[in-house]
């Protein structure tokens, strides 16, 4: 039984190439996590993901870790996550970010970490919510609260990816609700999700939080996926 919860906890196979790990590697074997195809945009005060916000919501900052390649590891990691029940895998990704952020000092200026919320039921048949495990690595590093109560997800959304960019605008402008504005008054949010395609998700959800008093918003996502 031991060995059973040492295989789950560890799992022996790497995410990204299905080789066998060694003992001292998680997740990815050496030669898939050195090959991620980081975007480094978190160095740059304009990148393509600051570039999806331009003239629609005023941010602090936005970056993504990885580029999302189809078929790479980066998807084959983003699958794991949401399907796999690996939600210790969403926390090891925002260690790994936390690294690189805070070695080039970006993000200092936060005060708390939000998690885009996933409706109750779509999380209840989860299990956990992937973009809150992944902000929950970064807390580990960053030394921010997080904050996973503030911001609640009431309508279930269908899924974005048949949909244009007006029709997503559509389907998710009145999905978040503000549950307790006096922990986000004053604050600058780091806003985290798993991938970002047109941004209408977190533009939705920024510009809630942006109705109350003294709030900025900064942005990062596990993956940055081109449309
Ligand atoms: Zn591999």
């Amino acid at each position: 039984m031991f060995k059973d919860l040492y295989q789950t906890v560890f799992p022996k196979i790497c995410y990204g190439c299905s080789s066998d790990l060694a003992k001292t590697e998680t997740w990815l074997c050496t030669s898939c996590k050195t090959n991620l195809p980081l975007t480094h945009f978190h160095k740059y005060n304009s990148n393509p993901v600051t570039q999806i916000f331009n003239g629609r919501v005023p941010l602090v900052h936005a970056s993504s870790f990885f580029y999302f390649v189809k078929e790479s590891a980066v998807q084959h990691l983003l699958h794991a996550l949401k399907y796999n029940n690996t939600p210790k895998l969403g926390t090891a990704i925002g260690e790994w970010y936390a690294e690189e952020l805070i070695r080039d000092r970006a993000f200092e200026s936060i005060d708390a970490i939000v998690p885009i919320p996933l409706h109750y039921s779509k999380q209840q048949k989860r299990g956990y919510n992937q973009s809150a495990m992944f902000a929950i690595g970064l807390t580990h590093l960053l030394k921010k609260p997080l904050d996973i109560t503030s911001v609640i997800r009431n309508t279930a959304t269908e899924t974005q990816t048949q949909k244009s960019r007006m029709e997503r605008w559509e389907n998710v402008s009145d999905v978040f609700e503000i549950n307790s504005a006096e922990k986000l008054t004053n604050k600058h949010i780091l806003l985290v999700d798993d991938v970002i395609t047109t941004g209408a998700t977190l533009e939705a959800c920024a510009n809630k939080i942006l109705n109350l008093a003294g709030t900025s918003i900064s942005i990062a996502t596990i993956a940055f996926a081109k449309i």
